[in-house]
This record gives structure tokens, sequence and C-alpha cells, in this order.
């Protein structure tokens, strides 16, 4: 296989293409020094053996269009990248002529129309920006955003599906999309939505074939989304907090199948025995401190606040027991009395589930600081992490639970072997699946992609682990296994990339009409090759 840029002329190639970038998007646009090189081939999960040639940061619509025409004149492939927070090879170069497409500079809000109940955000901007600004004016999109939203893109949220805030109620990210604005592999500007009088504000979705669908979820394998309106609703006026302890996973997994059939929750996550007592080493007592600042300006008093911040310094965290898997509820609502409704009901349904109520400390932390800083990406000793999920039915949740313990069991003497601690997350979507997420922590060592994203005041406490390839290698095969169990429940998944079977998945028709969609929109398959489950093209 034979790059692009790698025939002879390789080096004029480059620098042909470099030029144009830079004439694109300005000097400071376009980056090639290794360290950037290193950085941007790399996701939270793995380094790609190949290496992106430049990283172009565009600024605006105009500026992504003028790149995008560049790098389809070089005949390179473009590989679009919100913050780098995910961990499927979604955006790591599959080839060696593969330019980054770094969107976190297109970080504009760009409109926020009250009256119309939309806002517009250019594709790099993030979960936790677009929050700080609608929060004052008492708006929120139904959808609010992952637990990495400090730094993970709206872009990166509906190109690959998020789960979290308002999930429960609202399902994905893109359950909030009204309309995208999005670069197609030759540079045109595909624009979806009903978009008023005069075409620039888009006020709904649906205008016959969900044009906007097709790119939800693409993992960037259809276009490149450049600018996003968002559905807005009014900040619910109410919440509360409750959470409750199972003595097994298949109890919890059934308590959170009927709390979604019964949508009592804006969010739940649970935790298994394994993720609580990671997540317990973890946390600091500098932490506590933020976190009990933030539960105390949460509430809408000062007195309620401090009243609120001593519940949960007194609950503390040694209320779950060690073999337990705690749920954490989260419901909210325009009345008080809604809210108690559908807290009751979540009592109800616990207590029926076999469950019993413990401190709500954590489910309140989760709502006072959504959006922490990116520390989890390591271990609490410095160890590599890395989740896999599966989205289930809700009837089938526990089973599939019951499949992954029995893939553990069996993994065990792997697992000792090389040091691998395993937990499990959980939470739902909507009124119709359960999300099942095994995490693992392994000795290996920290990459470019840790050490800027996690805070620097946190790397240094944390040892420098040596490379463990064979450890890496269980862990791969464990993630590889999660996903063929999946695969036998008729899973879906977030965060497709490289590592969900989406396309091999399909029935024959659908199969069809994806690929003549991707011949249609990226006849030359530039855009993330390999993305989706798409052929990565030989380069000739
Ligand atoms: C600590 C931590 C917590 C997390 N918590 C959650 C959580 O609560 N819920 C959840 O769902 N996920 C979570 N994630 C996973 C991840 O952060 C999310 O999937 C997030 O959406 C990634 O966004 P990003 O901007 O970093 O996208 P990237 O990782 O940069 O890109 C993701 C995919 O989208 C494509 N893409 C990005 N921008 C564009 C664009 N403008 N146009 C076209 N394609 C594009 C990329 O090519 C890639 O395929 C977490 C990750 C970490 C590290």
């Amino acid at each position: 296989m034979q790059s692009v840029l790698a025939r002879p002329g390789d080096n004029a190639r480059l620098d042909t293409l470099k030029a144009a970038l830079i004439a694109a998007v300005g000097p400071d646009g376009v980056r090639d020094d290794a360290d950037t090189l290193a950085l941007y081939s790399e996701d939270v999960w793995s380094a790609s053996p190949h290496r992106v040639r430049l990283v172009v940061s565009p600024r605006s619509l105009s500026e992504l269009t003028l790149a995008v025409k560049a790098a389809r004149d070089a005949g390179v492939a473009i590989a679009p990248r919100g913050a780098g927070m995910s961990y499927t090879s979604g955006y790591i170069p599959a080839t060696d002529d593969t330019v980054s497409f770094d969107m976190a500079r297109m970080d504009r809000i760009l409109d926020i129309s009250p009256e119309d109940m939309t806002v517009t955000v250019e594709a790099g901007c993030t979960w936790a920006a677009l929050n700080a600004a609608l929060s004052p004016k008492g708006l929120r999109t139904p959808f609010w955003g992952p637990m990495s939203g400090l730094t993970s893109t709206i872009g990166g949220g509906i190109s690959q599906l998020n789960a979290m805030f308002g999930a429960g109620h609202y399902g994905t990210s893109s359950e909030s999309v009204i309309a995208l604005t999005v670069v197609l592999a030759d540079g045109c500007v595909l624009r979806t939505g009903a978009r008023g009088v005069d075409g620039t504000h888009p006020f709904y979705r649906h205008y016959g074939p969900d044009l906007a669908g097709l790119f939800c979820g693409d993992c960037g394998a259809f276009g490149v989304k450049a600018e996003i309106t968002l559905r807005l609703i009014r900040t619910p006026a109410h919440e509360d907090y409750a959470s409750f302890s199972f003595a097994t996973g298949q109890a919890l997994m059934e308590a959170m199948a009927e709390m979604a059939r019964a949508s009592v929750a804006s969010e739940m996550c649970a935790f298994d025995p394994g993720l609580t007592k990671v997540r317990m080493k973890r946390a600091s007592l500098a932490s506590d401190v933020k976190t009990l600042g933030a539960v105390v300006s949460k509430e809408k008093s000062l007195g309620k606040g401090l009243m609120a911040a001593a519940k949960v310094a007194m609950g503390g965290r040694n209320f779950i027991d060690e073999g337990d898997y705690p749920l954490h509820v989260i419901a909210e609502g325009r009345s008080a009395a809604a809210v108690a409704a559908d807290m009751a009901e979540a009592r109800r349904i616990a207590l029926q589930m076999g469950g019993h109520e413990i401190e709500n400390t954590i489910a309140r932390v989760i709502r006072a600081t959504p959006f922490p800083p990116l520390n989890s990406m390591l271990g609490p000793s410095g160890e590599a992490w890395a989740p896999v999920h599966g989205m289930v039915s809700l009837s089938n949740a526990a089973a599939l639970f019951t499949a992954f313990q029995g893939l553990f069991a069996e993994m065990a003497p792997e697992f000792e072997r090389e040091g691998i601690e395993t937990g499990f997350l959980f939470t739902t979507v909507s009124t119709n699946a359960v999300t099942i997420e095994p995490v693992f922590y392994w000795p290996e060592a920290r990459r470019p992609l840790h050490e800027a994203s996690v805070e620097a005041s946190h790397l240094a406490r944390l040892p420098k682990l040596a490379p463990n390839p064979a450890a890496t290698e269980v862990v791969a095969k464990a993630r590889r296994r999660v996903v063929e169990i999946c695969e036998g429940f008729g899973c879906a998944h977030f965060q497709i990339g490289r590592s969900y079977p989406y396309r091999r998945s399909r029935d024959a028709a659908s199969k069809a009409l994806l690929d003549d969609l991707k011949h249609a929109l990226d006849p030359d398959r530039r855009l993330n090759p390999g993305g989706l489950g798409f052929p990565i093209p030989l380069e000739s």
C-alpha cells in the first residue's frame, strides 16, 4: 500500500497541500511538528501505526470548505476530530496520507433564539460552553451532554451519538438535532432542515425524509459537520436525587429497565462493585472540597446549599456495601409535585426489585459537577483506562450482563496475570434501552493524549508506568469478545468508529443503500476511511 504523499515527489506534494491549507485557514491553523502529529494520531484507546501528515484547524464554515477542497485536490484522507475523547479508532489515521481536521477552533455559539427555541453552534463548541451560555437564560438542550463535556464537542457528540445528561427523558444527543450544515468530501455545503424565511434560521428538523439523520452517528464518514442547530427547552425548575443499592447486577438491570419504561429519571447511572472500588480509590480530599462547593452553589439558597453539602459530607463515600450495585437516579420536572411523583415511582420500583435506598450523595454530586476534568481517563494509580459497551433492549439487559459476567469469569486468570481490573457502568437511553459498559484498567504507559487531557496537578500525582503490550493485548481481546457477545444480543452502539460491526451487521438492502450513499457523498472514500466499517481503499 503506498500513500499519495509517499510517491516520488512526496515532499513537493506535501508542500503544495500545506501551502493550499495555509491559504485556506492561515499559517497558525496548520501544524506539522512531530509532537502534534503524534497527538492527533492516537485516541484514548490506541495510537495508530500511521501518522497524520498535517493538522488543519479551520475557524469557520468558509475556511473549512476551502480546507476540504484543498484536501480533495491533493487526494488525501480527511479525519475530522473534535476533542479526541473517543476510544474506537474513530478519527485516528487509517492510511499514511491523512490530514487531521481539528474542529476545536470552530467553537462559537452562533445564535441562541429563545423565540424559536433553537441554538446554533459551530461543531467544535463544547457541551460545557453551550450549557454555560444557555443556563443564565433558563434554557437547555433536551440532551445536554456526556460526562466528557468539559472538552468533548457537540460535533463529536452528534457524529457518534452520546448518552448521559437528559438521555433518560430525551434520548441521545442526535435526538436534540434540528439541522446540520455539513461539508461534503468535494467541498459542497449541504444544509438540512426547515430553514425559515431567510433560509438561515433552521427551526424544525423534519421536512420529508430525514437527511440530518444520515449524518447523526456517521462517525464523520459521510461529511464534516460545520454547524449544528439544536432544540431548546426551558430548564426544568425542580430536580431531586435518590440512590439505591442492589445485591446483584441482574436485579439492578431489572430495576433500571422498569424505571426506563416508567420514564422516571432524566438520567440514571449505576456501577458494579469493581467500578465502585476504583472510584473510591480515586476521589481525593481536594476533589471532595471542590465538589461540596459545587453542591452548595447548585441549591437555590445558601441555607439549602449548606444543608445539601452537609448531607453529602456526612454521607461520605463509605455508605455503599462492597459487593453491592449502587444506582443513582436524577428526576427533574416543571413542578415539585411532578418530580416527587417520579421519585416515588423510582422508590417503588427499586424496592420491588429488591433494592434499598442509600445516601444520595453521588447522585447529587453527578448533577452538581456534570463536566468534571477528564482525569478519569487514567486509573487511580496511573493505569490505562478503556471502556467498551453495548446498548441492549430493556428485556435483554439482565441476560446481557450475565453473559458479560461469564466472559469475565472465563478471562479472570488472564486478567489476574496481567494486573487488569474490570468494572461496569450502566445507564439508560430514553424509554427503550440500557447501556452496559464494561471498563478496563491495566498497567500501561500513558501517551501524549493523556498528557494533553488530564489536569497537570492530577498527572503529577500519578506514577509513570512502563509500556505493557501483553496486558493491552488481553484487554483488546476482552473488548473484542464483548463486542461478539453484543452481536448475539443485536445490540446498538454509540461511537462506532472502526470498532463495532455496523456495516456488516446490516441486512443486504441496507448495506447496499449505505454503500450507495457513501459512494454519492464520498466517491473516493477519503472521509475517515474504514469508519462505520466501509472498506479502506487501497492507495495507489
Ligand atoms: C472521561 C470520559 C468520560 C466520557 N463520558 C461519556 C459520556 O458520559 N457519554 C458518552 O456518550 N460518551 C462519553 N465519553 C466518550 C467521548 O468523550 C464521547 O464519545 C464524545 O462524544 C467524544 O467527543 P469528541 O469531540 O472528543 O469527538 P472525537 O473523539 O474527536 O471524535 C469522535 C468521532 O466523531 C467524528 N467527528 C468529530 N467531530 C466531527 C465533525 N465536526 N464532523 C464530522 N465528524 C466528526 C470523529 O471523526 C470521530 O469519528 C467519555 C470519554 C471520556 C474520556
